[in-house]
């Protein structure tokens, strides 16, 4: 496969982007370097790189495309705000069209607010829990990805009941300080942090499904422990469903899991692949947030018309009969054919799958917390990923990232897929 256009434009953007990239996941500096692919269109669940190559994708652009590249209703919503304004500053109708529509589809929402990313809302979250509760302390798992605000670029500190550490250079010991940082489907590290600092925590941010290292479910009965000891302690359970709201289900992970959060953080799939947040939940605690309450939260783009009818129409594309059931169905074929063929080969893999999201790990362990994750062989992970993108197969540059399968992928798709798996296996 001939990428010398993507080199070349590569070297390009190197001297007036950093790094050459827009977000540093999309370089391949994780799996040995190289220049990364460069796209020039989307289709369904194909894009073209800029050299003609087609690939299959399994990124999705990190989870927001579930409905495939160009879906032509989506396309249709966006055309559509493009003609009559993307942009007042004003209330439109589609804003409450949309947020009746997640509030029926997730009913712990009492009242939503609309902004511009993840980031965004799970930053806005974690102001309204301190406002709401009177504290400041936040508590986090590890290797769970939150967004790049400061209060959640904040590293373990030695044990569950230290203080966190800046994760990124900028990010003051001040603020590292007010976060604990524990690791995923882990009671006594949990138990040991709240015993310590409960009394002082606002929340807890929660992935309910893990969507950062991997695909991790929760053990059963561990999330809800942890809810149980937010209630007692009096602190905020905060849903970080980002990644997950929307991509199992026409609806929430929590309500799959049956829990019931305070607050939940959205973002990627609810846009249909334009810039988007939205954070709600239950209305003593959103009723916190400006005008109504003194928490502020504002955003010139927030609840913008395009983002807004690209959502509706994305929801509306989700909420068809047997959507899910597909996905799971493909997503178990290549469950079957990646462990199958890694056997036959000798290559030593686990596989964590959830319906149409599922991670590949090179490791014999089984990967239920970051470190787990973090153990396995990136050098391994990193030939792998290579060949795959050699036999078109594009997934994210990452030992622990997802593969996510869209509304459009095929069990045509899933062959091919499977026969370059088995070909990057066989080298
Ligand atoms: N939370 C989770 C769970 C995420 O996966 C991400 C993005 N990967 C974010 C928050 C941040 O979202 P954004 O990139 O839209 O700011």
């Amino acid at each position: 496969m001939n990428h010398t256009k993507s080199e070349q434009l590569h070297e390009e953007a190197l001297q007036h982007i950093v790094g050459g990239v827009n977000s540093p996941s999309r370089s391949y500096k994780a799996v040995g370097g190289g220049a990364p692919v460069v796209m020039a269109r989307g289709k369904g669940a194909y894009f073209w790189d800029v050299d003609g190559n087609r690939y299959i994708d399994y990124l999705a652009a990190y989870g927001p495309i579930v409905t495939g590249h160009g879906h032509p209703h989506i396309a249709k919503a966006i055309a559509h705000a493009a003609e009559t304004g993307v942009l007042f500053g004003t209330p439109t109708e589609h804003e409450i069209t949309f947020a009746k529509m997640l509030k029926e589809a997730i009913p712990t929402l009492d009242k939503v607010r609309f902004n511009n990313s993840g980031t965004e809302a799970v930053m806005t979250c974690v102001r309204v829990a301190r406002a709401f509760t009177g504290r400041t302390k936040i508590m986090k798992f590890a290797g769970c990805y939150h967004g790049h605000f400061d209060q959640v670029l904040v590293a373990a500190g030695s044990g569950p009941a230290t203080l966190g550490t800046p994760d990124s250079a900028g990010v003051p010991t001040s603020v590292a300080t007010e976060v604990i940082t524990v690791p995923f489907n882990n009671v006594e590290a949990f138990d040991e942090a709240v015993t310590v600092w409960g009394d002082q925590l606002a929340g807890i941010l929660i992935e309910p499904i893990v969507g950062n290292f991997g695909i991790v479910e929760p053990n059963p009965g561990f999330l809800e422990h942890v809810h149980a000891v937010a209630k007692e302690k009096g602190f905020l359970t905060i849903h970080d469903e980002v990644i997950t709201a929307f991509r199992f289900h026409y609806g929430a992970a929590h309500t799959m899991l049956g829990l019931t959060p305070d607050l939940v953080a959205m973002g990627k799939v609810i846009g249909g692949g334009l810039p988007i947040g939205a954070y709600g939940g239950r209305k003593e605690v959103m009723d916190t947030v400006a005008p109504l309450g003194p928490a502020y939260q504002a955003g010139t783009m927030a609840g913008n018309p395009a983002s807004m009818q690209a959502g509706i129409a994305c929801l509306e594309v989700l909420k068809q009969p047997g959507i899910y059931d597909e996905m799971d169905r493909l997503g178990a074929l290549l469950e079957q054919g990646i462990l199958a063929s890694a056997k036959k080969h000798g290559v030593t893999i686990t596989l964590n799958r959830l319906k149409g999201a599922f991670a590949v790990y090179f490791t014999d362990e089984k990967v239920e917390n970051y470190e787990q994750a973090e153990n396995t062989d990136g050098e391994t992970f990193g030939r792998f990923f290579k060949l795959l993108v050699s036999q078109g197969i594009n997934l994210a540059p990452s030992k622990y990232e997802a593969w996510f399968l869209t509304t459009e992928h095929t069990e045509a798709d899933v062959e091919e897929t499977l026969k370059a798996v088995d070909y990057a296996f066989s080298k």
